[in-house]
């Protein structure tokens, strides 16, 4: 089945309705580059960079940065490279430098909230992305963004660090587009005041279902709880998406569930532009994509926006996928 799947990853992700959806990879580095093109990537929906940051005992600086950010920008033009700005804490941990002691790290001081106050390292990682996007596509995404201030802060320095550039006669994109990770249920609920303040979202299923449902993503003894076909989670994709629709801000899903084909009908049939999904799974999705009909997405995700019972929701989204995969998939009884 694989190599049936392979031979059609470099073909393009137009739906069998004639709609080309947009299919990203997940990254942790220039490593993963040339293994997400062959296997049918149009571009880097999450580059998380702080896997630069934990194969260290300190940060790295602002030129390393820019030199693996760059080679990323590269390799992938023209396509687009979505570079996540430093998410640590919660499970990405920094080994002996990002020690923190803190009674619910999930909930602590991480991510966007760790960036605005080491400002200096914030901006030393933001100036490393502004150089690498005169070589690229790229756009800047902030993670773990839970109010307007904090984007309103980050894009304040995103500023500053653009003024450095200038004063060092360093090039970048001056229209850079900058985006929110939607992964608090406090931002999905006001994504249409964080549409105000940049161009896109990147939905973040890992976080978001752990914030929404308070189960812990890396707790084995409640994994059975962390249920991505819980109605809470599919009523607030589609909040997430269809507001940013409404507010014509390009929206992709960059957490596990995009990376799950039986969710791929559903994320696109509730409006989203993109996903992006660690590279192993691009071409299955990449056929999957050519087989379905937009349509008839759009209809599966009516239907499960009225389900009430996880188990029925599971039951629409593996029977819509088996349907469009049936010349693949062995007859199940
Ligand atoms: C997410 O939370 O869904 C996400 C994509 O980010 P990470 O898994 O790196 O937290
Ligand atoms: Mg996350």
């Amino acid at each position: 089945i694989q190599r049936v799947f392979e031979s059609s990853a470099l073909l393009p992700a137009t739906t069998a309705d004639g709609h080309r959806l947009e299919i990203g990879a997940n990254i942790g580095g220039p490593e993963d580059c040339e293994r997400a093109i062959e296997r049918g990537a149009e571009g880097v929906g999450l580059y998380r960079t702080e896997s630069l940051y934990m194969q260290h005992d300190s940060f790295p600086d602002e030129e390393e940065q820019y030199a693996a950010y760059r080679e990323v920008a590269e390799t992938l033009a023209p396509h687009p490279v979505i570079l996540r700005t430093l998410d640590l804490g919660g499970d990405k941990h920094l080994s002996d430098y990002f020690v923190q002691n803190e009674s619910n790290p999930f909930m602590g001081f991480r991510a966007i909230r760790f960036c605005l106050e080491h400002r200096e390292l914030f901006k030393d990682q933001l100036r490393a992305i502004l150089r690498a996007s005169a070589v690229g596509n790229v756009k800047i995404m902030y993670p773990m963004i839970s109010t307007q201030d904090e984007l309103v802060a980050a894009n304040l320095l995103l500023e500053e660090a653009k003024n450095e550039c200038r004063e060092r006669n360093q090039k970048f994109d001056e229209k850079i587009e900058v985006g929110a990770m939607i992964e608090i249920p406090g931002a999905a609920y006001t994504c249409d005041l964080l549409a105000e303040h940049c161009q896109f979202f990147s939905i973040g299923t890992n976080d978001l279902i752990q914030y929404l449902l308070a189960v812990d993503r890396v707790n084995d003894r409640i994994a059975h709880l962390y249920e991505p076909n819980h109605p809470a989670v599919i009523r607030t994709l589609n909040t997430i998406i269809s507001t940013a629709n409404k507010h014509n801000i390009h929206v992709g899903v960059c957490g596990e569930m995009a990376g799950d084909p039986i969710y791929v009908p559903l994320l696109f049939g509730l409006g989203a532009n993109e996903i992006s999904a660690t590279g192993t799974v691009l071409p299955e999705i990449k056929y999957l994509i050519r087989k379905m009909k937009l349509s008839d997405a759009q209809a599966l995700a009516k239907r499960v926006l009225k389900e009430s019972d996880p188990y029925a929701i599971k039951l629409l989204l593996t029977r819509f996928y088996e349907a469009q995969m049936s010349d693949v998939l062995e007859p199940i009884d």
